[in-house]
């Protein structure tokens, strides 16, 4: 799955680029902005807003991977069949019965993430596709998006997804070094990238619209393999005209997160770790550094920080995540809403989830207050190329909030990791050296909105100040 809000605690490091993105901006078009929120509190996108379908099967857990996932073995195995006709059944229930028909929105992306969803059979995936048209207002020109990962599909599945609608993949390629592949717990091998390459564009052919997902700072990952990752990427027949990559981040309770704990990298063992080491932190970063730079010349723009396209080919689903007020809808294990200003979080183990759906009573933990909604904005905003307009948080929040927020920076500023167009008001991280410290600075900025003496007393009705 690639959208989350666990991220706003997750900015005490400065690698932290796991987080995918993508961007729209309000940024300072000011008086249409506000003009449409004095009449509503809504999304800035007017009535757009995106659908995003969790596919939580994969073959086995990767050794990084924290998401909401159920691993299967192989799909063929007894068993898989009846458990994804269950989570369907109780994915469309979902769709039918969770969402309001009163909804005037017009969707404009669906993305379907995991998971894999490649890993389903076309069936499924098409009886989803029909109930979201037949209970959403759907853009004719609505990008479609599904995660694909090597190895999970042939021609003949990817032929029927094509001409069931779907118009843009995401292949999550990761590494194409099979020792780091074996490494990651991942199931594919270079060979199965190169082959679902083929295949994707004797498909699509020349109208492929697809991304690509790399991790730097992988164990075992030189500088030297980074680089020549990123050349064999720009070499392929077809090259991607989306980028997202990640820096890993090893997160507890992931076989990583023991592997690469403080306690088994100071034992002297001939574990997975003495052999296959993380990177440092210099050359992690240098690993940054460098595809910011490598990309550009290629004519890739770095338009969030893990994200990058060739014009006209921002992911059009999360320009949606990262817009002020962006609204999508989500469905699903593990997936996160966010409707009418409410972020949704829905359950993350398939009987929770499976309870949830079917006893509409138990409520979804959610927020909505005043301070998320700032510092989501803030996060987000400062994540994005356009950054952030800081007269419009003095018109929508309060100038002290505006105020709060220049103090926060003034340190990135004077390290050239931050700059502020005083002109136009807009706050933005330096590429690459802004960016590659994000969370340090964005925490900075929250500290600062945090010791307002106003912070820790405002009350949750007070979110109507923001409408
Ligand atoms: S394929 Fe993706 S979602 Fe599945 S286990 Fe690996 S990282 Fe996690």
């Amino acid at each position: 799955m690639k959208v989350g809000y666990g991220w706003i605690l997750l900015l005490s490091a400065a690698r932290a680029f796991w987080i995918p993105s993508t961007l729209h901006n309000p940024s300072c078009r000011l008086t249409s902005s506000l003009s449409v929120r004095s009449s509503s509190s809504t999304s800035l996108l007017a009535n757009n807003a995106g659908v995003y379908i969790h596919i939580p099967f994969c073959r086995r857990r990767c050794r990084y991977c924290d998401f909401a996932i159920v691993p299967v073995g192989s799909e063929d195995r007894t068993g898989f069949t009846q458990l994804n006709d269950q989570y369907t059944t109780a994915l469309l229930h979902e769709i039918t019965h969770h969402t309001s028909l009163n909804n005037n929105h017009t969707i404009s992306s669906i993305y379907f993430g995991g998971g894999t969803p490649s890993l389903v059979p076309v069936s499924t995936l098409q009886a989803i596709l029909e109930k979201l048209y037949g209970r959403f207002n759907v853009a004719p020109d609505c990008e479609i998006s599904i995660e694909m990962d090597p190895g999970t599909f042939d021609f003949a599945k990817a032929t029927a997804l094509r001409d069931m609608g779907f118009n843009r993949v995401s292949l999550g390629v990761q590494s194409f070094n099979d020792t780091i592949l074996e490494s990651l717990g991942r199931i594919h091998r270079k060979n199965d990238v190169m082959n679902a390459l083929k295949i994707l564009q004797d498909v699509w052919g020349n109208d492929l619209n697809y991304s690509m997902d790399l991790i730097s700072g992988l164990p075992g990952l030189s500088v030297a393999e980074w680089v020549h990752t990123l050349e064999n990427v720009m070499h392929l027949q077809l090259r991607p005209n989306h980028l997202s990559l990640y820096d890993l981040q090893v997160e507890p309770g992931t076989v990583f997160g023991r592997w690469y704990s403080d306690s088994m990298i100071n034992s002297i063992s001939s574990s997975p770790v003495t052999t296959l080491p993380l990177p440092s932190d210099e050359e992690a970063s240098f690993m940054y550094k460098y595809a910011s730079g490598f990309l550009r010349y290629y004519g890739y723009d770095h338009y969030e920080v893990s994200s990058y396209a060739t014009p006209g080919h921002q992911s059009q689903h999360n320009q949606v995540y990262w817009a002020v007020d962006g609204e999508w809808y989500a469905f699903g294990l593990g997936a996160t809403s966010h409707i009418n200003g409410q972020l949704a979080a829905r359950p993350r183990t398939m009987a929770d989830y499976l309870k949830w759906v079917y006893e509409p009573t138990v409520s979804l933990p959610s927020t909505n207050s005043f301070q998320d909604r700032l510092l989501d904005i803030v996060l987000k905003r400062l994540r994005t190329k356009e950054g952030l307009c800081l007269p419009w948080i003095g018109e929508t929040f309060g100038s002290n909030y505006q105020n709060a927020i220049r103090r926060g920076a003034e340190l990135g500023v004077e390290l050239a990791l931050a700059q502020l167009d005083e002109e136009r008001g807009i706050l933005t991280l330096t590429d690459p050296h802004g960016l590659l410290f994000s969370n340090s600075i964005i925490s900075t900025i929250f500290a600062e909105l945090e010791t307002l003496p106003e912070w820790s007393t405002l009350k949750e009705n007070e979110t109507t100040l923001c409408g």
